[in-house]
């Protein structure tokens, strides 16, 4: 009986990321990330890649979440998993979350939420007001 090794699952959002783009064929939001994306909305396939990225990403530098050393990352692709040379915690960096700002249309009130293609629905933290999102 050992308790007292816990894994712990470390890991740091990239901070890059990939240009925000439609899907051909329904004009919706696509997923955000580079290789082959489905569609959420239509379900088409569609091959991206944007060099521009993918050179950021490999040089994208990260703290090592545990010595906060700052390694460069080496790994043209998100999700990832690297090692740091210096303490040899091994950790994921995964994919950036692109955020957007919305305002409530009934009180103002500015909230930031995760950009994620098809429609929410979400109730404003300050007056209630049902508002439905969509990208
Ligand atoms: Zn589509
Ligand atoms: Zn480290
Ligand atoms: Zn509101």
């Amino acid at each position: 009986m050992n308790s007292d090794e816990e894994i712990e699952q470390l890991s740091v959002e990239s901070r890059i990321a990939p240009p925000s783009l439609t899907c051909p064929s329904c004009d919706g939001l696509l997923p955000s990330g580079l290789g082959e994306l489905s569609c959420k909305l239509c379900k088409a396939e569609v091959k991206v890649d944007h060099a521009i990225t993918r050179k950021s990403w490999l040089e994208e530098k990260i703290s090592c979440p545990k010595c906060n050393k700052v390694l460069i990352a080496g790994v043209d692709d998100r999700p990832c998993t690297l090692q740091c040379g210096s303490c040899d915690s091994i950790f994921d960096v995964t994919a950036n979350i692109p955020k957007v700002e919305i305002t409530c249309p009934s009180c103002e009130r500015r909230m930031r939420m995760n950009k994620r293609p098809g429609v929410r629905k979400i109730a404003c933290p300050s007056c209630q007001e049902e508002l439905s999102v969509k990208f």
